[in-house]
């Protein structure tokens, strides 16, 4: 099952692509997770992209593309993956097409008003990236991940700045991704408002999967 997760940032993306993965048995491939690592590890892509990412804004969809090419060339994802976070502009979905089958693309359905209250508590472990919520969803014992150990930590990009320019990012650039795979028949909405127990149950049905 190849699976594109589209929304807003703060949609919930990521806390339910970790329950999909064991539900579908197939990986997560975030480029944010990606980049992410890369500039904790002061590769030279991760010292491209770090003023990008803090900034809100979009790495270019070159350097993005090449790095999707490669990640889904690997073995581990011949069965199927869940695109986390791409393609994030038309022609990223158009160059992906051009390597890469996609069976359905699940767009989170949630108003500015949920992306900002679960943008301002997100929490993400440093080491594995499990998000938490400060409010909603904290780790037992503060600033520790329960799974791993490693240090809860704001992201750079949740600050409030950051946070209004990725709306924008998103609303111009990414949004009209929802007509352009509605059109291909690919899109299922899905209502992301909700905790997270009951989207993955929202997305159990949108799948046609016994809930
Ligand atoms: P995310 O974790 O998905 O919110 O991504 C964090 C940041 O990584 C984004 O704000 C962008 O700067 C960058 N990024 C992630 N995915 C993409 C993409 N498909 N295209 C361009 N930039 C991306």
């Amino acid at each position: 099952m190849k699976l594109i997760f589209l929304g807003p940032p703060g949609a919930g993306k990521g806390t339910l692509a970790v329950k999909a993965v064991e539900i579908l048995g197939v990986p997560q491939i975030s480029t944010g997770g990606i980049f992410r690592a890369a500039v904790a590890a002061q590769s030279p892509l991760g010292i491209k992209v770090k003023e990008i990412m803090d900034a809100g804004k979009l790495v270019d969809d070159e350097t993005t593309i090449a790095l999707v090419k490669e990640r889904l060339a690997m073995d581990d994802v011949q069965k199927g993956y869940i695109l986390d976070g791409f393609p994030r502009t038309i022609p990223q979905a158009q160059a992906l097409a051009g390597f890469s089958t996609v069976d359905k693309v699940i767009n989170f359905d949630i108003p500015d008003s949920g992306v900002l209250v679960r943008l301002g508590g997100r929490r993400v472990c440093r080491k594995c990236g499990f998000n938490f919520h400060a409010v909603f969803n904290k780790p037992k014992q503060e600033g520790i991940c329960d799974h791993c150990g490693g240090e809860v930590y704001i992201r750079d990009d949740d600050q409030a700045s950051a946070i209004q320019k990725r709306l924008e990012v998103y609303r111009a650039q990414t949004a009209p991704l929802i007509g352009y795979y509605r059109e291909k028949g690919l899109l299922l909405d899905m209502d992301a408002s909700p905790m997270i127990d009951e989207i993955v149950i929202n997305f159990k049905k949108v799948m046609g999967l016994a809930v």
